[in-house]
């Protein structure tokens, strides 16, 4: 038996839920307490701390973290997160997710993730250049394409990445593509990388409405959040014929049961997805979560799925776009109400998917054609899919206890060929 956790399941913060998760996986594996031991955390976590001249003259010091969860499988990879509720914790567990999604979509790498405590909403373009180089200088001793690979997340773009691989080809002396993806085309980035999130959300979609007897056709979703994966995902699902009945971005959401003009909030959101400001007749986030639907889609941050609200959800499906939205407890409940979960881990890893694409690309020098990408992108969400699907029904448990036996299994293996446990 592996140790288990002492707080109580709805107070975990989402570092602790992680552990847990991977403890009951683990246990139904039949590894031993060293294996948790090893996994439990991140091999390695670099804090770092940035100053940043900002347009006004002064100095502001910008704290930042690299979280590097494992790497027996090959480099680490996973995104920048530039938002003001950055904690450590948060990074960790990110690292962790990231380890799971290249497991269950086999890919050769183990997970990590980054994060930098700012808001860049109210920042220039010239303080977030200064910021961006400011981080590579600052973690380029544990980063490279061989090593760890970042990428885009909450609130970063290509510009970012651009930005980021042009100071760590500085430090280097020589041109390295490969040290960052989620890039400019330009700048040797994958066609098909920045609707891939959305991409990998729409194909598992399709899969779990397939066996959930639901039509795509005539459905009504409802997404929370409106940033790279929401508003890719509205669009996508829109024009396969969904009804779009909610949408949300930071400030409140929209609603209408008759469906949204997609359309026209792509048309008019700001590059943060801002868009109900536009609007007098919104509803808060919460009041969205709640509201009749048969798809709902999280695409935002953690915790909106909870205790609170889990008993008066009405979708039938979840499909988690974001990264942790629901907490373990409010995880039992929708699975109880026999909704199907599809978890962040399986539900939006189209982004690493295809960001795998772009390093092996900038690695052979040789660039793939749109149709490349988007069906090798099928071919590896549909198996990881089945997989996850079947691991859950096989053995009687929830998608997301799956997703992480199915995830881990490849990391502990290599770990054990390496001698590390
Ligand atoms: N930030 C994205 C994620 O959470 C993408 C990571 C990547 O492309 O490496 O999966």
């Amino acid at each position: 038996m592996i140790k288990e956790k002492e707080s109580s399941k709805e107070q975990m913060n989402v570092l602790e839920r992680t552990q847990e998760v991977i403890r009951l996986a683990l246990e139904r594996m039949h590894y031993k307490q060293e294996a948790y031991d090893l996994v439990k955390e991140p091999l390695r976590l670099l804090t770092v701390r940035i100053p940043v001249r900002m347009d006004d003259g002064s100095v502001k010091v910008f704290t930042g973290y690299r979280a590097q969860h494992n790497d027996a499988v090959g480099p680490t990879k996973g995104g920048i997160r530039f938002h003001q509720d950055v904690t450590e914790e948060e990074v960790k567990a990110l690292s962790m997710w990231m380890s799971i999604k290249c497991g269950i979509a086999d890919l050769p790498y183990g997970g990590g993730k980054g994060g930098i405590q700012c808001d860049p909403r109210t920042m220039s373009f010239g303080e977030l250049e200064r910021l961006s180089r400011g981080y590579v200088r600052a973690i380029s001793q544990i980063v490279g394409p061989t090593k760890d690979i970042p990428a885009p997340d909450v609130f970063t773009n290509s510009q970012i990445m651009a930005w980021m691989m042009d100071e760590y080809s500085r430090i280097r002396e020589f041109d390295s593509p490969g040290f960052i993806t989620g890039k400019p085309l330009v700048l040797g980035g994958s066609v098909g990388r920045e609707s891939s999130t959305a991409k990998g959300v729409t194909i598992v979609t399709r899969e779990a409405a397939k066996v959930a007897g639901i039509n795509i056709e005539g459905s009504k979703v409802i997404i929370q959040g409106f940033g790279n994966a929401g508003s890719f995902l509205a669009k996508f699902l829109y024009d396969e014929g969904a009804k779009i009945v909610g949408i949300s971005d930071a400030y409140g959401a929209l609603y209408d049961p008759e469906g949204l003009d997609i359309n026209y909030l792509l048309d008019n959101r700001d590059s943060f997805g801002t868009v109900t400001k536009l609007f007098s007749n919104t509803i808060t986030n919460k009041e969205l979560l709640i509201k009749s639907c048969d798809i709902l889609v999280p695409a935002a941050l953690e915790n909106q799925i909870t205790v609170e609200n889990a008993p008066r959800i009405q979708a039938k499906i979840l499909i988690e776009a974001a990264n942790g939205p629901t907490t373990l407890k409010a995880t039992e409940i929708l699975a109880q109400k026999g909704i199907l979960i599809v978890p962040d881990v399986l539900a939006n890893a189209g982004g690493v998917i295809v960001s795998y694409f772009e390093w092996v690309q900038n690695n052979q020098g040789f660039y793939w054609t749109e149709e490349e990408v988007s069906n090798r992108l099928e071919r590896i969400l549909k198996t990881s899919f089945l997989n996850v699907y079947d691991t859950s029904r096989k053995n009687d448990i929830d998608m997301r206890l799956a997703a992480y036996i199915v995830g881990l299994k490849k990391m502990i293996e290599a770990s054990q060929f390496r001698g590390w446990i």
